[in-house]
């Protein structure tokens, strides 16, 4: 899981990283009442990178510049995120640009440091166009970052002296946080080096932006961490339940039971013309219960039009899954595709309410794609003709349940 930087640098002001104080806020005329040193920059909190180019990162010289800005950003939508809140923090003096991150390399079956004095500018494009300016270090788990390995790192960077000692403390405190946080990534793009007002008069590196990535496997060992963000209500919901379920931009509710059924009804459904709306893996051996929570789930996402459920029973049973059906009819058109253990039963239990089954899952997807449409399906006879339903009737055609039967 992703955090925003302001969280980040919540985590990296708890490690004594330096960070600069700053406030959060939701509302443009929030800027009024911040106590904060100007210049300040406005910085839009969405967890994607690449703000400074999308224009939701700017300076502003005065509390009405400020409001202008957050009112600009608060608007914005940045790679498909939509900003709620910015944050506000006083502008450092930037003398130059570094970049310095942790990140666990799979294929190296490693954690590596990564550090380039071309910092500022995504770290993919420091890496293609000139990846001569990437210092990297493999971490011996055994070792962590021994200061001799950080002192390494911050001389390939160019850097000596006492910005050398800061870099060496921030690198070997950045390592254990990424490790004691069980992190996937902590980095720092830009670690600026600015020039310090203060009594001592040099130079000093402050981490201005901060980017933390969590794995999410580890989650039982940090209570403390703030709710993911990236998933929507429902997928939180779904979460709490043990159900996988994930939402997309179409109009078509999908149920099955097994990521590979799943996948393969999301593609059949694109190959004859649907779009999902989400889809929702009840897994193997599923029960009648968490049909019917699947069910009243996957309904509740707007624009849902109509809904496909796709069953092979193999440990799941069909017959609990035409029970939890029975129990919690769809409110939308349903196509329904079920084969497999206890089917016959499993037919009974849906016809006995008046709800038909069928046993082609191309046919069923047909049917769903007809009945998103508002076209008329006849459970008995298919889908009309103008649905572009064809082929010759067989026995167990799927078709449409719900109260108020087919539309
Ligand atoms: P990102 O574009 O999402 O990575 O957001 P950053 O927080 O990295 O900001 C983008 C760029 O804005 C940085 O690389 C800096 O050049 C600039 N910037 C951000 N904060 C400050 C600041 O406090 N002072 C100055 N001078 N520039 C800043
Ligand atoms: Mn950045």
């Amino acid at each position: 899981m992703k955090l925003h930087e302001y969280q980040a640098k919540e985590v990296f002001a708890r490690y004594g990283l330096p960070v600069q104080a700053g406030a959060v806020i939701d509302r443009p005329e929030a800027v009024r009442d911040l106590s904060v040193q100007y210049p300040v920059v406005v910085k839009a909190q969405v967890l994607v990178g690449g703000r400074g180019k999308a224009g939701g990162v700017k300076l502003a010289k005065t509390p009405v510049e400020a409001e202008a800005h957050a009112r600009a950003i608060l608007g914005m939508e940045i790679k498909g995120e939509r900003v709620g809140r910015v944050l506000v923090v006083p502008a450092a003096d930037i003398e130059a640009e570094y970049y310095l991150a942790f990140v666990t390399d799979r294929a190296a079956r490693r954690v590596a440091g990564i550090a380039s004095a071309a910092g500022g500018v995504e770290i993919e494009t420091v890496a293609r166009e000139s990846p001569d300016k990437i210092a990297r270090v493999d971490v011996d788990p055994c070792l962590g970052v021994p200061a001799f390995a950080a002192r390494g790192l911050g001389r390939r960077l160019g850097l000596d002296g006492g910005v050398l000692d800061e870099f060496i403390r921030i690198a070997t405190t950045l390592y254990r946080l990424y490790w004691e946080q069980d992190a996937d990534l902590a980095e720092i793009n830009p670690l600026a080096r600015v020039a310090s007002g203060g009594p001592g008069g040099g130079a000093r590196l402050l981490c201005v932006d901060a980017k933390l990535v969590l794995d999410d496997n580890a989650g039982y060992r940090h209570p403390d961490r703030p709710p993911s963000e990236e998933m929507t209500p429902l997928e939180r919901e779904a979460r709490e339940h043990g159900l996988a379920y994930v939402e997309l931009d179409g109009d078509i509710a999908v149920i099955g039971n097994g990521a590979g059924l799943v996948m393969s009804t999301l593609d059949l459904l694109a190959y004859v013309g649907g779009r999902a709306a989400n889809f929702l893996d009840v897994g193997g051996g599923a029960s009648e219960e968490s049909m019917q929570t699947a069910i009243d789930l996957v309904q509740r996402k707007p624009r849902v039009r109509a809904l496909f459920i796709n069953i092979f029973g193999g440990i799941t049973r069909t017959d609990d899954i035409a029970r939890g059906i029975v129990a919690r009819p769809p409110r939308v058109p349903a196509s329904i595709r079920l084969t497999g253990t206890n089917e016959v039963e499993a037919r009974r239990i849906l016809s006995d309410a008046g709800i038909a089954a069928g046993t082609d899952p191309e046919e069923g997807a047909r049917t769903a794609v007809a009945l998103a449409r508002g076209h008329n399906v006849d459970p008995a006879g298919g889908a009309a003709p103008s649905a572009g339903s064809s082929g010759p009737d067989g026995a167990g055609r799927p078709g449409s349940a719900g109260p108020g039967g087919p539309r």
